[in-house]
Formats: C-alpha cells, sequence, structure tokens
C-alpha cells in the first residue's frame, strides 16, 4: 500500500516538474519571439572578430563558407602572409571566392618597414575595389588590425572605405587588438580569450587544423 502511495506521489512530483519546466520554457519562447520581432533592421553588418586565443580567422572562414553555401558572393583579403599555405583558401577559390595575399610575411620575418608599407598598401587597394563592389555580399579583411597597429595604413581610411561600402555588404575583420575606432564603428565585435592553447604545452601547428 504505501509503495502504492510512494509511486503516486512520485508521479505527482514528476508531472509537476514537467508542468514547470513547460511553463519556464514558454515564458523564455515569449522573450525570445519579441526580440526577433523587435529586429527588423536588414543592413551589411561589421564584424570584429579579435582577442588573443585562437579561433579568429577560423570564424572568419567559417561565415564566408556560409554565405557561398547560400549562393552568394564572398571575397578574402589577407593581410599577412604565412610561411604556410591556407588549407581555406585552396577550397574556397574552387567555389568562387576571389583570394588577394599580401606578397610579404609576417613583418618580424621582412623587418622591413618599406617593403612591408608598399605591400600593405597594394592589398589595401583590393580591398578598397571589394568594398565599392555592391556584388560582393561578405568581404573578409584578415589580420588587418596588425596593418592599422603597425601604422602601414592609415585608420582614416580604413574607416571611410567602411563607411561607403554598400549598404547591404557585410565586413568581418579578424587580428589581435582591434584599434578602439574601428571596434566602436563594429555592429558585433567578439573577443576570443586564450584559456588554453596547445602551443604553450609544445604542440606544434598542424596542418588541417591550424592552417
Ligand atoms: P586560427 O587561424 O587558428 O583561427 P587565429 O586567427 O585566432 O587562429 P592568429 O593570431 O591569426 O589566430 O594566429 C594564427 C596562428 O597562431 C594559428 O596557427 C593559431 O593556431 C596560432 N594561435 C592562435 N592563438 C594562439 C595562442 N593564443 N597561442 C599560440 N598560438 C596561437
Ligand atoms: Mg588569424
Amino acid at each position: 500500500m504505501s509503495t502504492e502511495l510512494d509511486n503516486s506521489a512520485n508521479e505527482n512530483a514528476k508531472v509537476d516538474k514537467n508542468e514547470r519546466h513547460k511553463q519556464r520554457q514558454q515564458k523564455v519562447k515569449q522573450q525570445v519571439d519579441a526580440k526577433i520581432e523587435a529586429a527588423q533592421i536588414e543592413k551589411g553588418v561589421l564584424m570584429v572578430i579579435t582577442g588573443n586565443g585562437k579561433g579568429k580567422s577560423t570564424a572568419g572562414f567559417g561565415t564566408v563558407t556560409r554565405a557561398v553555401g547560400h549562393g552568394q558572393k564572398a571575397a578574402v583579403v589577407q593581410f599577412i602572409k604565412g610561411g604556410w599555405e591556407c588549407g581555406e583558401r585552396n577550397l574556397l577559390e574552387k567555389n568562387g571566392v576571389d583570394f588577394h595575399v599580401m606578397g610579404t610575411g609576417f613583418t618580424w620575418e621582412t623587418q622591413d618597414r618599406e617593403k612591408d608599407t608598399a605591400a600593405t598598401l597594394e592589398a589595401w587597394q583590393a580591398a578598397e575595389k571589394l568594398l565599392q563592389d555592391e556584388s560582393i555580399n561578405l568581404v573578409l579583411l584578415d589580420e588587418l588590425t596588425y596593418m592599422v597597429t603597425y601604422k602601414y595604413l592609415d585608420l582614416q581610411r580604413v574607416i571611410d572605405a567602411l563607411n561607403k561600402r554598400p549598404a547591404m555588404q557585410h565586413v568581418i575583420i579578424t587580428g589581435r587588438a582591434c584599434h578602439r575606432d574601428i571596434i566602436e564603428l563594429a555592429d558585433t565585435v567578439s573577443e576570443v580569450q586564450p584559456t588554453k592553447h596547445a602551443f604553450n604545452a609544445g604542440v606544434k601547428a598542424q596542418l588541417g587544423f591550424d592552417y
């Protein structure tokens, strides 16, 4: 008898729990629906992905892939050419994505300010063209932040080009220590924090995972 009572009490508690869960979720749904309803603006979004953690360029390329998957046109300008080939480039170029890669390596490798400045300007001119092209839905300016930090590129020139771009064009800027004026101008800013990185435990950068 007492087992039967226990069972029925357990059953009631379960129903109560389910009912409370349902009510809570209904409330969440109402709040989410209201926010979705309130967000009606359509515009080209300027996104900055900065910080010292791993994943900035990966997220930029992921968004390029997303756009291409919807049949949209995307282009990439890479402001630092690493010593490694870029896995994403191999794939995305085959899918119609324009790539412009700066002709020099890392600034601490070239150690030549004049050469770096000239290479930066050339890459930036390609970026400016893309930022005037209405047919391009998404422009990824990978590692642009350093060009402003090192003063290879004039900040105001960057801001002007971003401001004048087609109204529906999305732009993603990646790189550490993004200038605060660009952060201010951006609509979406994510800062990736390095909670841990395998490199610090002696793991080398690996093909297909790090580049
Ligand atoms: P990824 O290209 O992997 O998304 P990222 O764009 O966030 O990285 P960058 O600062 O552009 O990072 O660095 C490029 C390279 O340095 C990548 O191979 C990445 O794995 C490595 N890296 C990124 N963050 C760190 C870190 N905190 N410590 C050591 N190496 C890092
Ligand atoms: Mg990067």
